[in-house]
């Protein structure tokens, strides 16, 4: 699938009266990864939501390729959107085998499961293994791996490191974008951790209160620039 383009046009999102996603227009390039970075309740995860129908707008439009999200069924739609988040459920009676498919089979194709685990950097041997019996780190391989069975056009990343210890958190990372670059598709990875969106990021956009207060590439911001409230995301310790 060729990398997709992916737009945001005015999208407001309001629970109980207050605007939690507050009016954002963004364009973002097929094929890149971009970082949405932001202090927690800052509206990222509901952003993201928006693109695969989790959450929908009150205001505004997502388009991928140009083709309004809104339109058609949102089961199809969210075929071609992989979707990692925090502590993502594998099911616990599958194997990482029948785990990885699982995605795959319900879309009515067969996946190809070891070059699946190739691709995350996880042993051939762990596909008959259930989940119980891997790390944390394995674990969340395993559910990239999952994401990406049905061969999605974007890649949505929530936080899905946050859980793991640093190391592990930066081999994941550091897999992430070599994956990016092998698959060059269009990749949103959303985290509170500035130093991580530094490192794997070709373009940093900063959330505060519902909106995009900060845009800029990972040099810019290393230099000082991307406004203050980049800025000050750039002075909290990881
Ligand atoms: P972030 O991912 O940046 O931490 P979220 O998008 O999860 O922020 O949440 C932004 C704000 O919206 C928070 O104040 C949160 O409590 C609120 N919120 C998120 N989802 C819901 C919901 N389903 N119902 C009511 N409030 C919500
Ligand atoms: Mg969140």
């Amino acid at each position: 699938m060729p990398a997709q383009s992916l737009v945001f046009d005015g999208v407001t999102k309001r629970f109980g009266g207050t605007a939690v996603v507050d009016d954002v227009s963004v364009a973002i390039e097929g094929g890149s990864l971009v970082a949405l970075v932001g202090t927690s309740g800052s509206g990222k995860s509901t952003l993201l939501k928006t693109i695969n129908r989790l959450v929908e707008p009150d205001a505004g439009r997502v388009l991928i390729d140009g083709s309004d999200v809104a339109e058609g069924p949102a089961p199809l739609l969210r075929r071609g959107i992989g979707y990692v988040f925090q502590g993502i459920g594998l099911f616990p009676h599958l194997t990482v085998a029948e785990n990885v498919a699982i995605g795959a089979r319900i879309a009515g194709r067969d996946a190809d499961v070891a070059a699946l685990l190739d691709l995350v950097a996880l042993p051939r041997a762990m596909a008959d293994r259930y989940p119980s019996a891997l790390s944390g780190g394995q674990q969340q391989r395993v559910g990239i791996a999952r994401a990406l069975a049905p061969k999605p056009g974007v890649l949505l990343l929530d936080e899905a490191f946050g859980a793991l210890d640093p190391v592990t958190r930066d081999t994941l990372g550091q897999e992430i974008r070599a994956l990016h670059e092998r698959l060059g598709l269009t990749t949103i990875l959303v985290t509170h951790d500035m130093a991580e969106a530094l490192l794997l990021a070709t373009r940093v956009l900063v959330m505060q209160a519902g909106r995009i207060v900060g845009d800029a590439s990972p040099r810019d911001l290393a230099n000082g620039g991307g406004g203050e409230a980049a800025q000050s995301l750039m002075a909290v310790p990881r």
